[in-house]
């Protein structure tokens, strides 16, 4: 069991707080105890979990998926890494004088600081791709075209212009730094800055014509994705080491996938489980009848028993969507909607008229709850 603490108690809000509540309420605490500011030995811890939390209930699809399935439903299905991407720190600590993005927050409390995240290499990506309720159920192979970050096939990744060399810059003499001495009525500085006539590398070179200097070039690939069954709107797929590649040669990002399921006309998925609703006649519903309902693999036969009310809900155990992982299927629940028939014509009326002298209803109120 998880021994962590409900991240609205976290936070110290509602569980239907707005968005904006959930951003002040974190704004509040992340002030009161960012380590930078708070010099108390557990500030940092504090500040993790509130960071956390803020992370998960800021984003749509975790918020919904911590509601249904609390700690574990967030830890099933996203990566540290993954609950804290996209979160947009940088905008709730701009205010605080701090520069703070989600690379610093994320490199600095849970990865191996300022120095792992140096020899990282390329960028991660991120791809949105649209799936339908079928694909999602019985899992589907996509092929996607990424436009990622290669090193240049001309330079090799160097950046430098083939045939020439790179020349030790002459304003740093090769040391990438330059010293200023300055005075104020403060007292004797010395500032050092990056060198700007050769951006702290040290030498100077003629670029590449292919990729300017930069040393890498964007280029689309096509890419296979293997979405499993049971995967959700907002469910990201990782494809490591399909993101951005270094032209430095570090070892390259990865590929996120964020999955949207389309709505499907018919069933509504609510969890594991899928609605549907069906409509039957007056006389199926008082007489009784079997009818066919679709699944999302086919169909299956429904009695409906004589005297059958409208909203009555019937349940077809593990038709519904699968679990990730495969861990089993929810159920497809089917609601009967009685529909009053409507441009009857004479001898249909004639006949409802029959009915009707044989049809006690006393329209006395219904008690609530019956
Ligand atoms: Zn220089
Ligand atoms: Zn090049």
């Amino acid at each position: 069991m998880s021994s962590k603490r409900d991240y609205y108690e976290v936070l110290g809000v509602s569980r239907d707080a707005t968005k904006e509540q959930i951003k002040e309420a974190y704004r509040k605490l992340a002030l009161q105890y960012h380590p930078d500011r708070n010099k108390s030995p557990d500030a940092e811890e504090k500040f993790k979990e509130i960071s956390e939390a803020y992370a998960v209930l800021s984003d749509d699809a975790k918020r919904q998926q911590y509601d249904q399935f609390g700690h574990g439903g967030i830890e099933g299905r996203y990566t540290t890494e993954d609950i804290f991407r996209g979160v947009d720190f940088e905008d709730i600590f701009r205010d605080f004088g701090f520069g703070f993005g989600f690379e610093d927050i994320f490199e600095r409390f849970f990865g191996g600081g300022p120095r792992a995240r140096r020899s990282r290499g390329g960028e991660d990506i991120r791809y949105d791709l649209e799936v339908d309720l079928q694909e999602a159920a019985q899992g589907a192979s996509r092929e996607i075209n990424v436009p990622r970050l290669e090193p240049c096939g001309e330079c090799r990744g160097t950046g430098v212009r083939p045939g020439t060399e790179p020349k030790t810059c002459n304003k740093c003499k090769g040391k990438g730094q330059l010293q200023f001495a300055q005075s104020s009525g403060l007292g004797h500085f010395i500032q050092i800055v990056t060198c700007d006539a050769c951006g702290g590398r040290g030498s100077t070179f003629v670029p590449c014509r292919s990729c300017g200097g930069s040393g890498g070039v964007r280029r689309t690939r096509k890419i296979t994705v293997k979405i499993p069954p049971g995967v959700d709107d907002g469910t990201s797929l990782r494809l490591a080491g399909e993101g951005d590649r270094d032209p430095r040669g570090a070892r390259p990002g990865d590929l996120y996938v964020v999955l949207h399921v389309r709505r499907h006309e018919y069933f509504e998925r609510r969890g594991d489980d899928l609605w549907l609703r069906i409509p039957v006649s007056l006389t199926q519903a008082s007489l009784g009848s079997e009818i066919s309902v679709p699944t999302l693999k086919g169909s299956e036969n429904l009695k409906i028993p004589p005297g059958t009310q409208t909203g009555t809900v019937f349940r077809f155990k593990g038709k519904g969507m699968p679990r990730l992982g495969g861990r089993g299927a929810g159920d497809l629940m089917v609601e009967v909607v009685v529909r009053t028939p409507t441009n009857l014509n004479e001898k249909g009326k004639w006949l409802l008229r029959e009915l009707e002298k044989e049809i006690n209803e006393d329209n006395r109120p219904l008690r609530w709850g019956s």
